[in-house]
């Protein structure tokens, strides 16, 4: 598909090379240049068919290097015939490719459940395939194909509505995939979904949070039977707390990063479903339209309830904890009592360029632009029509309830991507 936005997106191209993942070897720092050499040394076999050209990640589990495949992929799966490595294989270079390594303090069951869901999920270009995996005695390494991509820090303040709207159609379709195979991510947000700018393609990564749904849809919370018989019974919330709460605590998946987590997650709803993807998806495409990143940045649980009652309203978050069996009681007067979406982005972002944090020519003025004084609404028109429509996707990925938060595939169907739909059904015409 031809990038319709590629010539709107206002970011020059070469400010972000010093950033980009391009690094030729002589820019290799000497402390990554003798990790990389601790790892073949302690990895004898990988020298044989990689060479490590870079590290490119690190995180809690693993570590991720740039490498070169010197004996091509033997695996024979249509996978190599998606982009990058169709590049790679015309211009006759060697394949370039990811290296995760696990670290070894994982259990076998994390390792297993992430290699087995990378493997599950192979076979849509929105998401990572796993191409091989390398074992030497404890140690293991996933191979998928390199995706270069931005730093989400390098472009949100400068993505334009219409870079933003291809952004979420990446990020959902991916989703969409992912959902229908009955896996849930947990953990998703900006790293973990790689995005290029300028050619509007992103690719979804790091399954090593997800997990299988047994049940898709549903919380148990959400209906009275079937907490009937229950360990967790309702706490009757709308009357006096008990003293000394003697109910066993509550055991949740929680995991996940912080800021992403939708409540049901925080309210450790014990039949999380795909929906809890949905909202961290919002929480990226709020982060996009107002411009922040992180939204949400509270130090535990306790604070990231309150940051979402300060967004959200204090009202909807206390129905919600009732939802899921849970007393929530916020004392101080200054949180909302109703959340308003609409003017808590028209007054972030004039308190933000009061303190002239954006340049002149900033993408953000053309968001700004469409509030009427008060900030409470927008300024209703034909022109801002993305912006009414992204807004009202986003209230639908914050639904409190997983139950009326829409699924991906009906967010695809939304009118903020309308003009995609009709490129997309163009294609299949020709
Ligand atoms: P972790 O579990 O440690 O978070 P990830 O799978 O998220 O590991 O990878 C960490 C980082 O490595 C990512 O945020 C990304 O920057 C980089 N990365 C991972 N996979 C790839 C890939 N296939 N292509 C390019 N970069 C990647
Ligand atoms: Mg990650």
């Amino acid at each position: 598909m031809t990038d319709p936005f590629k010539d709107e997106i206002s970011i020059d191209d070469k400010q972000f090379i010093r950033n980009s993942n391009l690094n030729s070897f002589d820019e290799v720092s000497l402390e990554v240049l003798e990790e990389m050499s601790k790892l073949e040394t302690n990895f004898p076999t990988l020298s044989t068919d990689y060479r490590l050209i870079d590290k490119i990640g690190e995180g809690t589990f693993s570590t991720v290097y740039k490498a070169e495949a010197l004996n091509g992929i033997k695996l024979n799966s249509e996978v190599w015939n998606s982009p990058p490595l169709k590049k790679s294989k015309t211009s006759k270079k060697n394949p370039i490719v990811a290296l995760k390594q696990i670290y070894v303090t994982s259990s076998p069951n994390r390792i297993f459940n992430e290699l087995n869901l990378l493997y599950m999920l192979t076979g849509n270009s929105r998401v990572a395939p796993l191409l091989d995996v390398l074992r030497y005695q404890d140690q293991i390494l996933a191979i998928l194909p390199y995706y270069h991509h931005y730093d989400f820090r390098d472009f949100y303040r400068d993505l334009p509505i219409k870079g933003i709207k291809k952004y979420l159609w990446e990020l959902f379709h991916a989703l969409d995939y992912v959902h229908d195979k009955g896996v849930i991510h947990r953990d998703l947000k900006p790293t973990n979904f790689l995005y290029h700018p300028f050619k509007g393609k992103g690719v979804l990564v790091d399954f090593g949070l997800a997990e299988r749904i047994n049940l898709p849809g549903t919380c148990p919370c959400l209906s009275k039977e079937k907490l009937v018989g229950s360990r967790h019974k309702r706490l009757n919330v709308k009357g006096a707390y008990p003293k000394i709460d003697n109910r066993p605590p509550r055991r949740a998946n929680r995991a996940g990063t912080r800021g992403f987590r939708a409540p049901e997650v925080l309210f450790k709803c014990t039949n999380q479903s795909t929906k809890i993807d949905i909202w961290s998806a919002g929480v990226i495409g709020l982060s996009l339209l107002m411009r922040k990143f992180p939204i949400f940045n509270s130090p535990d649980d306790t604070d990231a309830m309150l940051e979402l009652s300060w967004i959200f309203g204090v009202d909807k978050l206390v129905k919600c904890a009732e939802l899921h069996g849970c007393g929530l009681e916020i004392s101080m007067k200054e949180v909302n009592k109703s959340g308003n979406l609409i003017k808590l982005l028209h007054d972030f972002l004039t308190k933000e360029i009061e303190c002239d944090s954006f340049p002149e020519d900033s993408v953000v003025y053309e968001t700004l632009e469409l509030f009427n004084e008060e900030g409470d609404d927008f300024i209703n028109g034909e022109h801002y029509k993305d912006h009414i429509n992204l807004i009202n996707l986003l209230k639908s990925c914050f639904k409190m309830d997983p139950s009326k938060r829409l699924n991906a595939k009906q967010i695809l169907k939304l009118p903020f991507f309308s003009e995609l739909i009709e490129l997309d059904e163009e294609e299949v015409i020709l």
